[in-house]
């Protein structure tokens, strides 16, 4: 790739520290100034956002949360926070907790402190999504980036293996398909091969024992890095392949993800000998497909999508629907063809064709 090109880097403050989010919560309060606080966390994660919120006075406690934003959720969430003059939102916990708070600031401006429980990333973008009628619309809007985002791998160690496994391999997609996304670029790519290493040295920790703290800094760390570079480059094939098939059959979020990676990467490796090149080297192997090989086996990682909710005869509608929405960055062209024999693999769980 020749040195030129155009970058965006989004203005956001990171606070990262295990078993600091509680102090930085309420030191970041503070520095904002005097006002009403808001926070959002589901009734799963209350436990975690009372510890974390100890410090600060809170006007109103919301978890009224779910999946994919529902627009009544998001009506109901602002209707609350203007009923009570909120001025600063806190969002304590995974995606969709977040997500919930970005469509509150999309509507009234507010400023967010994102305190995540997972690592779906949603929290380092200026990206939102809702839900209407099952269907999914997402957006751009710098309104709803948060201005703080406070990382404490300790609030992460809760997160059963499992879902972690899925939400850590959901991070790993955000680097690799940053690596040939629209907005592809050397800064993002740099990001997205750091974040690559972190997650692959962090998440067999985090697989052996979920309490490991070290494990889960690099996971958390790797995380944050892939949420950077993905909300620079953009979505690439693979986003758009998972968002299709969540949106349009309900699919989880995370496992959905760690599914297809493996097959979108098998399906490009070859036409982007430069990304193949470095995301080997994240790996620290020979090959990009054996690099991500390696690191699912050892994770025990989601592995078809019939697993995950998906119809057989559901796919020849979604490589219609995803067709559609291919980018023309990306490196290899996309077919009816080669598209139906990916999907069909993945939703097998057959080893990907190169
Ligand atoms: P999620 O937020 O739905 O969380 C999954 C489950 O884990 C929930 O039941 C939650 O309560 C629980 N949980 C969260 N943290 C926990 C913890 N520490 N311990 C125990 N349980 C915990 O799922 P997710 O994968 O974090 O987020 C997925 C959502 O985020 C999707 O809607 C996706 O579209 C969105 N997302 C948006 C962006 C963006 O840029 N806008 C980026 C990535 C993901």
């Amino acid at each position: 790739m020749s040195l030129v090109f155009e970058h965006t880097t989004l203005g956001q403050r990171v606070l990262f520290g295990s078993g600091k989010a509680a102090e930085n919560l309420a030191a970041e309060v503070a520095r904002i100034g005097p006002g009403k606080v808001m926070v959002i966390a589901s009734e799963f994660e209350a436990v975690i956002a009372a510890a974390v919120s100890q410090n600060i006075e809170v006007t109103l406690m919301y978890d009224d949360v779910a999946p994919h934003v529902p627009i009544e959720k998001a009506d109901k969430a602002r209707a609350a926070a203007v009923r009570h003059g909120i001025d600063l939102l806190v969002c304590i916990g995974g995606g969709s907790t977040t997500g919930l708070a970005k469509a509150v600031a999309m509507t009234t401006g507010l400023p967010i402190i994102a305190v995540p429980t997972t690592y779906a990333g949603s929290e380092a973008t200026n990206v939102w999504g809702l839900t209407e009628a099952s269907r999914k619309t997402t957006g751009v809007d710098d309104k709803v980036l948060p201005i703080t985002v406070i990382y404490d791998a300790e609030l992460t160690t809760s997160l059963p293996a499992e879902l972690s496994v899925a939400s850590g391999l959901n991070a790993l997609a955000h680097c690799v398909d940053s690596m040939w996304a629209p907005r592809a670029d050397p800064i993002n790519q740099a990001l997205a091969a750091e974040g690559i290493r972190a997650l692959n040295q962090g998440l067999p920790l985090v697989k052996d024992d979920p309490e490991d703290l070290a494990g889960r800094e690099l996971a958390l760390y790797g995380a944050y890095l892939s949420a950077v570079a993905f909300a620079s480059a953009g979505s690439g094939m693979h986003h758009k392949i998972c968002h299709v098939l969540g949106g349009a059959y309900n699919l989880p979020h995370a496992q959905t993800h760690a599914t297809v990676l493996p097959y979108v990467l098998a399906f490009n490796s070859a036409a982007a000998p430069e990304a193949e090149r470095r995301i080997a080297a994240a790996f620290g192997s020979e090959d990009a497909v054996g690099g991500l090989n390696q690191l699912r086996e050892r994770l025990d990682a989601p592995t078809a999508l019939k697993n995950h909710g998906l119809a057989e005869e559901d796919i020849p509608e979604a490589v219609e629907l995803i067709l559609s929405q291919i980018p023309t960055s990306n490196p290899r062209a996309v077919t009816r063809e080669n598209l139906t024999v990916l999907i069909q693999a993945a939703f097998a769980g057959s080893v990907p064709e190169v």
